[in-house]
């Protein structure tokens, strides 16, 4: 539990949040600390060279007991503990110097000596300084070495306590407002990214309640049009889609068990009524006839279910080939002829081109031919049935009209779907497969069959396929 909330996106939120506070604001506090020690260090060097030019001019005026009476007055005006100098000559030899009781153990600092007669330029140091009185404490002084006179050096120090104490103080105010930031960043990161992912919250506490049963229930869509609420939106369309395609699953299935179950409640009729009567041979011969037919038709809607599925799933293994498609239709049309004539319909077909695709010849066939059974089955005697075949630069159609019952305009893109049957066809044999497998077919070869009707006057089919790569010599 406790490991699941380190890894929830509230609490990794709230550490960035909270690191980049308080790193950022660690940044500036520590800008502020560098700025503000510098200024100070500067001031203080300034007020050390003003000393040292007063010094210069006394030395100038009055001398060198002038300047050892300016050390002693000097001193004593701003504070034996806050300011002390010394007058030295360049080796080192200490000639003057103010009330060193406080700065007792200050050493000359040689090598600061050394640089200031080698470079003839000021040097400025912060020495630390030993008190007799309290060993183990020791603090900070910043120091001057200048000339003053030709041989005359200067070395004057002004007490670091005040900058030292203003340092510790600045560490502490620096150490308590990182804690206030640390917890203020790490509470405002929690709250915002709570107040972010409350839509995620919304959505899971949705989709935990949707189970088979409640596929109605839908996520709130706040109408912020932010990720989440696109997120929500997203959601509740694919919920739409799946609410619809277990309704269609639901729907087949109803229908399935209703087309199956005909025929074989017919062929159990056949196998009552010769265990129930008398009959002749012949009659249970017909019997077992019409039992063979049922079960035939059975066992094509199943084949024919099954292809369709396969077809769909991409599991169906297609034989690809090129092929003279003016030729194959030729030869299924002229199979056609004498049942046109069996059932008085004026039959006709206009194929010339040589024309060539690139599939399954079998599956062609059968796709053609459910069209064209449809065009025999939807007519009346003395109606019309033509094939054409249209050769184009892009594509090749093949055209099924007839001046059969046609197709009510509600019905036009319903009769694409497994066992949907318009009222008016009722009264004909079939499952509602047909036009299903043949649309199947037709886009497994990259093609479609799309249709126009008006309704008591003609349909026409139009199956579209690709051209082949290269003709069939
Ligand atoms: P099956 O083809 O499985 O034996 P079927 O012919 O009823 O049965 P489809 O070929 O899929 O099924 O056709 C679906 C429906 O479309 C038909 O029931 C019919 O209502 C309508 N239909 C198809 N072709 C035509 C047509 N040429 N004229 C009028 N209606 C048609
Ligand atoms: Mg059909």
């Amino acid at each position: 539990m406790i490991l699941r909330f380190f890894k929830t996106i509230a609490f990794r939120l709230t550490v960035w949040y909270a690191g980049v506070f308080s790193v950022s604001s660690c940044v500036v506090f520590i800008l502020f600390y560098f700025l503000a020690t510098q200024v100070i260090v500067n001031q203080m060097d300034q007020e050390l060279l003003d000393k040292s030019g007063i010094f210069s001019t006394i030395i100038q005026r009055k001398g060198m007991a002038g300047a050892n009476n300016l050390a002693v007055l000097e001193a004593q005006a701003a504070g034996e503990k806050k300011v002390f100098f010394r007058l030295l000559y360049p080796n080192g030899e200490v000639f003057a110097t103010s009330h060193m009781g406080y700065w007792g153990n200050i050493q000359v600092h040689q090598p600061s000596l050394e640089a200031l007669i080698r470079l003839k330029e000021h040097v400025f140091l912060t020495q630390t300084v030993k008190h007799d009185a309290r060993p183990l404490k020791s603090s900070k002084a910043r120091v001057l070495y200048d000339f003053v006179a030709p041989d005359v050096i200067l070395q004057t120090g002004l007490s670091m306590d005040t900058y030292e104490s203003f340092l510790a103080a600045y560490k502490r105010i620096f150490g308590l407002a990182m804690g206030f930031v640390v917890v203020f960043s790490a509470l405002l990161g929690w709250f915002m990214s709570k107040k972010a992912l409350s839509g995620v919250d919304t959505i899971t506490t949705t989709v935990k309640k949707i189970t088979g049963s409640t596929l109605d229930e839908r996520v709130f869509e706040t109408g912020n049009q932010d990720e989440l609420d696109y997120l929500a939106k997203t959601f509740n369309q694919m919920l739409d889609r799946i609410q619809i395609l277990i309704k269609s699953i639901q729907e087949m299935s109803d229908n399935i068990a209703h087309d199956l179950k005909s025929p074989i409640t017919r062929i159990r009729g056949f196998a009552e009524l010769s265990l129930v009567q008398q009959d002749t041979l012949d009659d249970y011969r017909a019997m077992a006839a019409n039992t063979i037919e049922e079960s035939d038709r059975l066992l094509d809607m199943i084949n024919t279910m099954l292809v369709i599925s396969k077809v769909d799933a991409g599991q169906e293994e297609f034989n690809f080939e090129l092929i003279d498609l003016s030729a194959m239709i030729l030869d299924a049309c002229e199979l056609y002829q004498p049942l046109a004539e069996e059932r008085q319909l004026d039959f006709t077909f206009d194929i010339q081109d040589q024309a060539i695709v690139s599939g399954d010849r079998r599956m062609l066939q059968r796709a053609f031919s459910n069209l064209v059974d449809n065009a025999f089955k939807y007519t009346r005697p003395n109606d019309s049935v033509s094939v054409r075949l249209l050769n184009d630069v892009s594509k090749l159609t093949v055209e099924i009209s007839d001046t059969g019952i046609g197709i009510d305009p509600l019905d036009l893109e319903k009769i694409f779907q497994r066992f949907y049957r318009a009222d008016e066809s009722r009264t004909k044999q079939g499952a509602g497969l047909g036009l299903s497998l043949a649309r199947t077919i037709a886009r497994a070869h990259s093609g479609d069959i799309t249709v126009t009707s008006q309704k008591g006057e003609n349909t026409c089919f139009s199956f579209v396929l690709p051209h082949g790569n290269s003709p069939v010599i």
